[in-house]
C-alpha cells in the first residue's frame, strides 16, 4: 500500500492547482461534535458538507492530506452506474427499489455538475462518456446494454455508435463501437476534492489533517475517537476510509480487498495531435474485464489508466507498465514522453457491491470497487439523509449482502490475482 504522508502524491492533478493545497489543522486537544466523519475523501467530504449545510456541528478527521488518497489520485471519470452493474443490486432489492438506487445515481450525474457551482469552485467538468468494444464478440454487448438501460431503468440516453462513425469519437482501429452516454463526463477529481472541503469549512464543517483516529469507542451518549493528539466526542460516527479502514475496524476490514490502480498523464501534446486522438473529447473505459481508460486534460495531455496489483505491490515503473496498453491503444504516441505517473488503492468488496451502512449510530461507505467518483455522491446523500432523520436511501443500502474475503486479504487476493488473470486472458480472444 502507499505509506499514508502529508505529502499528496505527484501526479497531473497536483500540477493543476494555481495555489499550494490549503493545510488544515492537526487536531490538538478535546472536541465535541454532532457528527464525526473519518476519512476525507469523496465519501467523507460529500457526507460532511450534506450535514454541515444541514446546519449539523461536523468534524472531518483525515489520517494524511484531504483527497490524499483514492479520491484526489483516480481517473475522474463520473460514469453513471456501479462496478457491480445492475443485477446484483436487482437481486439484492428486487426490481422497484434497485430502479430507486438507479434514480439517485441520476441525481447525482446532476448534481455532480451543479454543486460545485452553487459552492463557487470548478472541477473542469466536460460531458459524455464512451464505453468501447474491443473484441468482435464484445460488440453486441453495446447494442444489448443500451436496450437494458431503456427497458429496465428507463434510461433512453444511451446511443451506439457504429465502427464507421468511431473515428469522430477515438482516433484509433483498436475501437470496434461504443455506447455514448451524455449524462456521464470527466473532471479533475483533486479539484473536486479541495472545492467540497473548502465549502465544508464554508459552511461551518472543521477538517483536521494528519490526524489519524486510533481508535474509536462507544459510549452512552455517542462515540469517542482518539487521535495521537487530541479526541473528538460526536453523538454519530460516520467511517469513510475506504481501503485504508485496515485496524480501525477489522469486521468493515475483512469485506474490502485493497487493489493498486495506475495512470499516466502525456506531456502536453500538440492540440490538433491531442484533438485528433479524441475528437469529441469524450473519456473513455473499454469493456474489456481488465479495463483501460483515459480521457483528454484541458491543457491537452492524454490521461491513461489500467492494470492492478494485489497484496499491496506496486510496480517498479509504473511509467513503463502503463506505457504498453497507451501505445497499443494509439500508436501515434509511441516514445511520448510520461510527465506523470501515479497510483492509488481502491476497496474492492467480493461482489463489487457497494457496502453502506448503519449499527447504533456508527455509519460507513465502502466497497466502491474503484468506481466511486459518482456513487460515492449517491452513497453519501444516503447517509447524510438517514442521519437527518430520513433512512429510506440508507435502508436499500442495507439490503446488500456484503460479504467478508474468505480467509482473508492474504488467501483471497492471489485468488483474486489468478481470477483477473484469468479474465485478462480472455479478453484476448
Ligand atoms: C488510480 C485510480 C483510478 C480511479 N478511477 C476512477 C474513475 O475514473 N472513476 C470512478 O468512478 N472511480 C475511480 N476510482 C475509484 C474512486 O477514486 C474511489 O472509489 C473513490 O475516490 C473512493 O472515495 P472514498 O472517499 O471512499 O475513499 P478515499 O478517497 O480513499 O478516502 C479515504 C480517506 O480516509 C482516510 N483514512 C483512512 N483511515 C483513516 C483513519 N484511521 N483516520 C483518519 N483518516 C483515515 C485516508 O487517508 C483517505 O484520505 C479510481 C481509483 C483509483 C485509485
Amino acid at each position: 500500500m502507499f505509506a499514508q504522508s502529508a505529502q499528496h502524491v505527484t501526479s497531473y492533478y497536483a500540477s493543476t492547482l494555481a495555489d499550494p493545497i490549503p493545510l488544515h489543522p492537526v487536531l490538538d486537544g478535546r472536541l465535541d461534535a454532532d457528527v464525526l466523519v473519518v476519512g476525507a475523501g469523496f465519501s467523507g467530504l460529500h457526507t460532511a458538507l450534506r450535514l454541515a449545510s444541514a446546519g449539523k456541528r461536523v468534524v472531518v478527521l483525515e489520517a494524511s492530506r484531504v483527497a490524499w488518497a483514492a479520491s484526489g489520485r483516480n481517473g475522474g471519470q463520473a460514469l453513471l452506474g456501479w462496478s457491480c452493474d445492475m443485477q446484483p443490486l436487482e437481486d439484492s432489492l428486487g426490481h422497484a427499489r434497485a430502479r430507486e438506487l438507479w434514480d439517485t445515481m441520476r441525481w447525482a450525474a446532476r448534481e455532480i455538475r451543479d454543486l460545485p457551482a452553487r459552492h463557487g469552485f470548478d472541477i473542469d467538468y466536460c460531458p459524455g462518456s464512451l464505453w468501447a468494444a474491443v473484441r468482435p464478440r464484445r460488440v453486441a454487448l453495446l447494442n444489448q446494454a443500451r436496450d437494458e438501460a431503456a427497458e429496465r431503468w428507463g434510461y433512453d440516453r444511451l446511443s451506439v455508435i457504429t465502427r464507421d462513425e468511431m473515428p469522430e469519437w477515438i482516433g484509433s482501429p483498436r475501437y470496434l463501437g461504443a455506447l455514448y452516454d451524455p449524462e456521464a463526463g470527466h473532471l479533475n477529481p483533486l479539484k473536486l476534492a479541495l472545492g467540497l472541503a473548502l465549502a465544508i469549512g464554508r459552511t461551518g464543517g472543521r477538517i483536521f489533517e494528519q490526524s489519524r483516529v486510533l481508535d474509536y469507542r462507544e459510549t452512552s451518549s455517542g462515540y469517542v475517537a482518539r487521535t495521537e493528539r487530541g479526541e473528538v466526542r460526536a453523538d454519530v460516527l460516520v467511517l469513510a476510509c475506504n481501503a485504508y479502514i485496515d485496524r480501525l475496524d477489522p469486521k468493515l476490514a475483512r469485506r474490502l480487498l485493497p487493489v493498486g490502480t495506475y495512470q499516466v498523464a502525456t506531456e502536453q501534446l500538440d492540440p490538433e495531435l491531442a484533438n485528433s486522438l479524441l475528437p469529441r473529447n469524450s473519456c473513455v473505459i473499454d469493456n474489456q474485464f481488465v479495463p483501460d481508460y483515459f480521457r483528454r486534460s484541458p491543457d491537452n495531455r492524454l490521461l491513461f489508466g489500467g492494470g492492478c496489483t494485489y497484496l499491496g505491490g506496486i510496480p517498479a515503473n509504473i511509467a513503463e507498465s502503463t506505457r504498453r496498453p497507451l501505445e497499443r491503444a494509439f500508436p501515434q504516441l509511441r516514445g511520448v514522453k510520461l510527465e506523470f505517473a501515479w497510483g492509488g488503492h481502491l476497496d474492492i468488496s467480493m461482489r463489487r457491491t457497494p457496502d453502506i451502512g448503519c449499527h447504533r449510530q456508527r455509519y460507513w461507505l465502502q466497497g466502491f470497487s474503484g468506481h466511486g467518483v459518482l456513487p460515492t455522491l449517491a452513497g453519501a446523500r444516503a447517509v447524510a439523509d438517514a442521519i437527518l432523520g430520513n433512512d429510506h436511501l440508507l435502508s436499500l443500502y442495507q439490503r446488500i449482502r456484503n460479504p467478508r474475503f474468505p480467509g482473508g486479504e492474504r488467501f483471497a487476493a492471489p485468488l483474486e490475482a489468478i481470477g483477473k488473470a484469468w479474465f485478462r486472458l480472455r479478453d484476448t480472444v
